[in-house]
């Protein structure tokens, strides 16, 4: 935490009290980085080769990605005005935020879920109000629609959920939002929506397709399944009217011409895309198995990582990974996200797990209950 007297500008005292961003540690040649959810596989094809044809770095982009909104519209069966790209969908997420809270307002999120949000909320001069997750590490959404008052702006679902995996059903979201003003900002964010193989998830492009809840916005992403992190291009579906709010705060030409035609070529490649996802949640599925096996409590996992909940050990436990070549996102006191990558990962990640689990106190909250103990 930095002193704000150190500072030698006049600064925001909640925003001189924010921790300075640190990314997740880079993996050198020989581990394996499995802290920021990345898609292990290649682009997928077509992308390089597009990014090859774009060469005009001389010019500014299409501000409005007009192409690319163009055809998410047609998937999705909406209007262009109904789709927003952003450089990332978490720049979409600070735009609304930015576009609907202001000082004294209050943004409402599940806690523990995606590190952005508390700190939007701070940037955009608001409240941050989190509601703990349940004790299996799910959304508390009846406790979610307590929380609302008459200053509430925006909340925020994140389905499934980031680090702890499970989702959010589609009726616990359909009981949710009839309770939440008409008023107020609904931000379901699916950035792993395409991981999800439980029939029961919410699915955000339903919701939106029922038309009863124009105050729903829905983010998505091309950083994991579509495997374009490096790039920055994620987008938001929604009534026209809230993202015109969003495009009214954003930063303007900040998604290049390259991560436009990435998008454009990896919808392209909507067969390997599948494959690639299948691959990536049946990988996820024998990671969770095997983790349970060795008598971690592992919540549902739905994206493409798995939660470890370490609780007060959690820095050691991560330590051993690290140790092991297996750079992990540990959050202190909580517990340690991994991500599904490489095949080869997964022994390891196992091995590494049975080890350390030995040296959890008995009763330790990450350890599973046996069956009739
Ligand atoms: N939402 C959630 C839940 C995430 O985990 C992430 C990435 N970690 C994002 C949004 C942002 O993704 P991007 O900005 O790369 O689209």
């Amino acid at each position: 935490m930095t002193d704000a007297s150190d500072i030698p500008i006049r600064v925001r005292p909640e925003i001189a009290a924010l921790p300075p961003y640190k990314q997740g540690r880079q993996a050198g040649a020989d581990a394996f980085k499995l802290s920021s959810n990345e898609n292990p596989f290649d682009p997928l094809p077509g992308v390089v080769e597009a990014l090859h044809a774009a060469t005009a770095v001389n010019r500014y982009p299409d501000a409005s990605a007009a192409r690319l909104r163009e055809r998410l519209a047609a998937r999705f069966g909406v209007g262009t005005d109904s789709i927003h790209v952003g450089a990332g969908s978490v720049s979409i997420l600070a735009q609304l935020v930015q576009a609907t809270a202001s000082p004294g307002d209050e943004v409402i999120y599940a806690w523990r879920s995606f590190e952005a949000y508390p700190w939007l909320a701070v940037v955009a001069g608001a409240t941050a109000v989190h509601v703990p997750l349940t004790e299996d590490a799910r959304h508390d959404l009846p406790a979610m629609a307590a929380a609302i008052t008459d200053r509430t702006r925006a909340i925020i679902v994140c389905s499934p959920n980031n680090p702890t995996g499970p989702i959010v059903t589609q009726a616990e979201f359909d009981a949710f939002v009839v309770q939440v003003p008409s008023d107020v900002l609904v931000v379901l964010d699916e950035a792993y929506a395409e991981f999800v193989t439980d029939p029961a998830a919410v699915d955000g492009t339903r919701v939106l397709a029922a038309g009863a809840h124009p105050n729903v916005v829905v983010l998505r992403t091309f950083s994991k399944a579509f495997g374009l992190a490096g790039l920055r291009v994620g987008y938001a579906i929604g009534h026209p009217r809230i993202l015109d709010a969003a495009r009214s705060t954003s930063i303007p030409l900040s998604v290049t011409a390259q991560a436009e035609v990435a998008a454009l070529a990896s919808l392209d490649a909507e067969e390997d895309l599948l494959a690639r996802v299948r691959e990536i949640a049946e990988r996820r599925d024998r990671l969770v198995a095997a983790l349970r096996e060795t008598g971690w409590r592992v919540p549902a996992a739905q994206g493409n990582f798995v939660w470890l909940p370490a609780g007060a050990e959690t820095l050691s436990v991560a330590q051993a990974f690290d140790d092991a070549g297996l750079i992990v996102r540990p959050f202190a006191g909580d517990g340690i996200r991994i991500s599904v990558g490489e095949e080869a990962a997964v022994e390891k990640v196992v091995r590494i797990a049975e080890a350390v689990v030995k040296d959890l106190p008995e009763g330790h909250a990450g350890l599973r209950v046996s069956v009739g103990s």
